[in-house]
C-alpha cells in the first residue's frame, strides 16, 4: 500500500515540477504525506493550467501488455476529505485520520454521462445535490478510475483512497468508472474499455494482493449478507444496472487465469 502511495506521490512532484513553476515548494521536508500529495496533484492549482489539469501519465508492464495511466485528479480539500472521514464512521462505523484502505475487491461502472471531460467535471464537484444520495451524506460521489471511451485511463484520486461509488463496499472497494453514452438502460461499451478495464485489473492486482473479487456495480447488492458487507443504514440502497452482464462477461473472460471471485450466489 504505501509503495504504491509514494509511487503517487513522486508522480505527484513530477507533475509539479513540470507543470507549475514556482510549486516545487510541495517536495520540502517537514510536511506531511498527506499534505505534500494535496499540494502536488490534489486539490486545484499546483496541476492546472488554465484552469484545466495538465495530468501526468505513468507507464508500466502488466506482463500481459503495456499499461498507461494518466492522472487527473479532482479537487480534494481538506473539506472533501473530512466530508469522507465522516461518511465512512457514518455508514461503515470505521473511525480513520485518513482515507487509506486495503482494497479487497474492484468495482465496474458505467457512467451516464457521455465525454470523460463532462464526467471529470461531475467527479470535481465535492459536494452532491443528488437527491437519491445526499441524505446519506452531502460529500460528492467519487472514483479512483474513470476509463474513456477509447480506452485512455485516468486516476482521479489516489487509488488506495476510498471513494464513494458503491453502496455497502466502498470500505474495500477500488472503482473504475466507463463512460458511457447517456443511456440509463443499455450497455454501449466499447471494445477499448473492455481492453482497458482487464490491463488495469491486471495492474491493480499485482500492487495489491489483497484484491479477491472483480464485480460489476449491478451485482453489489448480492453482498448484504456477506461479511465484507460494511453499509449501517439498512434503508440506504439504490438500484442499479451498470455494466451489465455482456460486460462482466467480456472482462471475466479475459482475466480467468486470475481466479477472481464474483458476487456470492
Ligand atoms: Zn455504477
Amino acid at each position: 500500500m504505501y509503495r504504491s502511495l509514494f509511487a503517487f506521490i513522486l508522480i505527484s512532484l513530477f507533475t509539479v515540477n513540470n507543470s507549475a513553476a514556482g510549486q516545487s515548494g510541495a517536495a520540502s521536508t517537514g510536511e506531511t504525506r498527506t499534505e505534500r500529495i494535496r499540494s502536488g496533484t490534489i486539490g486545484t492549482g499546483n496541476t492546472s493550467v488554465g484552469g484545466v489539469s495538465t495530468g501526468s501519465t505513468s507507464v508500466r508492464d502488466t506482463g500481459t501488455g503495456q499499461i498507461r495511466i494518466v492522472d487527473r485528479p479532482v479537487s480534494f480539500s481538506e473539506r472533501r476529505e473530512a466530508g469522507m472521514l465522516r461518511y465512512i464512521e457514518e455508514h461503515y462505523g470505521l473511525k480513520q485520520s485518513n482515507l487509506e484502505f486495503t482494497p479487497r475487491m474492484i468495482v465496474l461502472h458505467w457512467t451516464e454521462i457521455e465525454t470523460f471531460e463532462g464526467t471529470f467535471q461531475t467527479f470535481n464537484q465535492e459536494t452532491t445535490s443528488r437527491t437519491d444520495i445526499s441524505g446519506a451524506g452531502d460529500v460528492n460521489v467519487s472514483i479512483q478510475f474513470v476509463v474513456d471511451r477509447d480506452g485512455t485511463i485516468y486516476r482521479l484520486q489516489p487509488e488506495n483512497w476510498m471513494a464513494r461509488h458503491v453502496i455497502g463496499l466502498n470500505h474495500v472497494s477500488i472503482g473504475i468508472e466507463n463512460v458511457g453514452t447517456g443511456t440509463r438502460s443499455s450497455d454501449t461499451l466499447t471494445d477499448a474499455q473492455i481492453e482497458a478495464n482487464v490491463l488495469l485489473i491486471r495492474d491493480l492486482i499485482t500492487r495489491y494482493p489483497t484484491i479477491e473479487y472483480v464485480i460489476g456495480h449491478h451485482e453489489y447488492q448480492r453482498f448484504e449478507n456477506d461479511p465484507l458487507w460494511g453499509e449501517l443504514d439498512q434503508g440506504y440502497r439504490t438500484i442499479k444496472i451498470d455494466p451489465g452482464d455482456r460486460f462482466m462477461a467480456a472482462v471475466r473472460a479475459q482475466i480467468r487465469d486470475l481466479e477472481m471471485k464474483g458476487p456470492p450466489k
